[in-house]
This record gives structure tokens, sequence and C-alpha cells, in this order.
């Protein structure tokens, strides 16, 4: 901990991009409370369910050039990785107008792999810097991960994404069938070939890890208030409070860090940012399920399997839907079909299952919202991490800490910032 530092910050939300803030913070000598009112790391947040990936990899955004042609074909398939539920499609239209858009240029989506690279970069050693940090290095795992594939010309498909990750430096090993077997043993046969991503990572246990975040930030003086933020009381165009459910909260800064829920505060701090629900599921097998020593990606199936300290999980699906819409469990059913699929005999060990749906926080760039408020001196965001919030949740913590603390940010801040939507 640095010298004790008189500033106030109130942090707005518990998942990973929250409590990193929140420890970060507290090493700058802030004084920090934890606006949250659900458990931190709890089912109601992303960061509980996501596929614990720690990929430098994830610099390719969704939308890529020539997505436009495909989309029908993902409507049409209601099996598929992605899919939108007719009722809420006029609502969402503008959304996915700019998401199309956003991908439109090799240009452009070479400038978003490049900003992504800049907050991935090291991800997974920053979190075992974390991890080690609290006293929990189990957490977090470096064995690498694996993106499969049926053979290299299906790899070779996905051309341009591996050409942005190339041109960003990340490091990378092709693997045939043998060599896959060899890490992964008992793997489906129908993936010959394979890249290892030797400096990926994974997290064991996504949610244990957040609680265990803000139970050490409790413990070194985070004030928690189980509460919803509900808005901003400003004072001569400054931050003076923040509104909760339950009364305001003195301040003399506040980090939005609340995942979907952001968009409304951010719009009350003079930014309205397109900001919405690319919902996924995971499903989680335990007993006696294989031990995976490597977390893969089959790119068919466009899902992440990982096991994690409770059991086997794959988690993916792109449903585009609003937040609060009902699970749709057939999207679960997916999932649970296609990781059995992938490891002979998984269907009829004695196994547990658990299943879970959550909502990433998406912007239509695939970039987060990272950087001051237009319309209210003192607030800064950190939302909108959509697919990769686990992985760069130490990297915009580490930004939110240089821009509060007036340092120069070691990563380049212009791209995430909220004025690109005004
Ligand atoms: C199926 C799936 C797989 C994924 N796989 C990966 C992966 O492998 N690797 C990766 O890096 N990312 C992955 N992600 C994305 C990642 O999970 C998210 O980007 C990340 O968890 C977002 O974290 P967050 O802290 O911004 O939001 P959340 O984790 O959603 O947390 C937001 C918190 O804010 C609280 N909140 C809401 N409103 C308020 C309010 N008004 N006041 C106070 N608090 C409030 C909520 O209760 C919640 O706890 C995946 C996501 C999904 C759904």
């Amino acid at each position: 901990m640095k010298e004790r530092n008189t500033r106030h910050v109130v942090v707005i939300g518990g998942g990973i991009v929250g409590v990193a803030v929140c420890r970060a913070l507290l090493a700058d000598g802030h004084r920090v409370t934890l606006v949250e009112p659900e458990a931190p790391g709890g089912a109601q947040a992303a960061s509980f369910g996501n596929a614990a990936f720690l990929s430098p990899a994830s610099i390719v955004p969704m939308s890529m050039p020539g997505l436009w042609r495909q989309v029908p074909g993902y409507l049409a398939d209601r099996r598929g990785a992605l899919t939108v539920r007719w009722r809420h499609l006029p609502r969402l239209l503008p959304w996915l107008a700019k998401f199309l858009a956003a991908g439109r240029s090799r240009a452009k989506v070479e400038r978003t792999a490049a900003a992504l690279a800049g907050l991935l970069r090291g991800a997974p050693d920053r979190h075992a810097a974390i991890a080690a940090g609290i006293g929990a290095p189990e957490f977090i795992r470096r064995t690498g991960l694996l993106y499969l594939y049926a053979d290299r010309e299906a790899h070779g498909r996905d051309g341009l994404g591996w050409e942005l990750r190339r041109m960003n430096g990340v490091e990378m090993e092709e693997l045939g069938r043998a060599e896959i077997e060899a890490r992964v043993p008992g793997l489906a046969p129908r993936y010959g070939f394979g890249v290892l991503l030797p400096g990926g990572g994974h997290c064991t246990d996504p949610g244990g890890y957040v609680a265990a975040i803000a139970a050490w930030c409790g413990n070194r003086g985070m004030a928690r208030a189980a509460t919803r933020a509900t808005g901003f009381r400003r004072e001569g165009g400054r931050i003076a409070a923040v509104e909760t459910a339950e009364g305001e909260i003195a301040c003399d800064a506040a980090v939005l860090a609340a995942g979907i829920r952001s968009a409304r505060l951010a719009a009350a701090c003079g930014d309205r940012v397109p900001l919405e629900a690319e919902r996924g599921y995971h499903v989680e097998l335990s007993g006696p399920v294989p031990e995976l020593p490597v977390p893969v990606m089959p790119q068919d199936l466009k899902a992440g399997i990982t096991r994690t300290a409770s059991g086997l999980r794959i988690a993916g699906q792109v449903e585009f839907a609003t937040a609060d819409a009902a699970p749709d469990w057939d999207r679960a059913e997916i999932l649970r079909e296609a990781l059995v699929s992938c490891f002979a005999g998984l269907e009829t060990a004695a196994v547990t299952e658990t299943r879970w749906q959550g909502n990433r926080p998406s912007t239509p760039d695939g970039l987060p919202v990272i950087g001051p408020a237009s319309g209210c001196a003192g607030v800064f965001y950190a939302f909108g991490h959509g697919h990769i919030g686990l992985c760069s949740a130490p990297a915009t913590a580490a930004l939110v800490a240089d821009l509060i603390a007036g340092r120069e940010p070691e990563i380049a801040a212009a791209p995430f910032s909220a004025r690109r939507f005004a």
C-alpha cells in the first residue's frame, strides 16, 4: 500500500472489473467503497459463469469483414452458436447495424485488434500476480489454451483472425492430431488441427476468484454498501455523491463498473453508450469427468471448455434479447450435447449438472468503455467488456487507477473513450 490518499472513490459493481478496480485503488492508497447489491462474484454477474479463458488471442472482434453474408445462415440455424429472439429484433436493430458496420473493413478490425491487444497483453501474468497477492494463487493456471479445428483448411477459413493475432505478437504453435491427442487425451477424433497459445491461462473458479478479491479488499479497509446505485449528485459539474437505493454516499470520484446495467448510469453522466446483452450460457458437469490439462476452444462449437475447480465447464452461445428475458435453456442443452460429443464416455458417466445464463455487456465495436465521463468530472467508466472482461480486468483496473491518480497511463486510453459514440 502506498501512503494513504485522502480521496474517497466509490466503485459501482462488484464483478471482476469492479473488484479489480477496487484492488488497484486500494494499492494507490485511496479510500474505497464498493456498491454492489448482490454477493460479489455471484451468479447474477457475467463474471461468475464465463468460460474462464485468459486468452491473449481474444483480440479478434466478433464483427469481421463479410460477417453480414453469414447472418441469414446464423438466423436460420436454431441450433447454431448465434441466435436472435425475433420479438426483440426491432429494438436491437440499431445496435446490430452498428455491430455490422464496426467490422466493415479490414482497417477497422485492425484498429480494434491493436487496441484490444494493449489490454490483453500479459493478462495471465497480471492475473497470476493478483491471485498471488491475495494469497490464492490456485485461482490462476498458466497451462496454455488450445484452439481446435477439423483440419488446416478449416483453420484457413479463420485466416484474418489469426493474421491479426500474429500482427499483434500473440505467441502460437500449430499442432497436428498426434500432438493434440498427447495434450488432451480422449478428445473426439474430429479435431485434427490445433493452435496452442502457450501464453494463455485460465481461472479455476471465476466466481470464487471475484469473491476472494472482494474479501481481500474488505480486509484492507474497503467499505461495502450492499445496495444498488441509482445516480450521481453533482456540485459545480463535479461528482459530490453516488446516489443509491438507500441514500447517497459522498465521494470524490466514482467508477462505473456495473456490467450490462451501466448504460443508464452512463447516460446520467452525459454519455449515450450503445450497450446490449450478448447473452451466454454454461453447463458444468461434475463427478468423474476428464481432467482436461489445457482448456480447449473447438471452433465448430464456438464455445470454451475448461476444467474448473468444480467440474468440466462448457460456456458459449450468443443470444440477442434483452438482459431480463427469461433464459432459453435449449441454448444450454445445445452446449451440453456439444460437450458430450467432445469426450467419449462423458454421456454415461455419473455426473451432476449445473446450468447458468448470463449477460456479456457488449458494445457494437467490441471495445470496452474506459475513461472519464463526458458530463460529470470525477466519474470514470469501466464497463462494456463483452467477451473479454475476465481477461482484461487487471489492465482495465490499472488504466482506471492511472487516470484517477493523474498518472500517464501505461495503456493508451483513447480507443476506449465513451465519446466515440457521440
Ligand atoms: C458464456 C460467457 C462466456 C465468457 N467467457 C469469457 C472468457 O472465457 N474470458 C473472458 O475474459 N471473458 C469471458 N466472458 C465475458 C466476461 O464474463 C464479462 O466480460 C465480464 O464478466 C464482465 O465483468 P463486469 O465486472 O463488467 O460485469 P459483471 O460481472 O456482470 O458484474 C457487474 C456487477 O454489477 C452489479 N450491478 C449491476 N447494477 C448495479 C447497480 N445499479 N449498482 C451496483 N451494482 C450493480 C451486478 O450485480 C454485478 O455483480 C464470457 C461471458 C459469458 C456470458
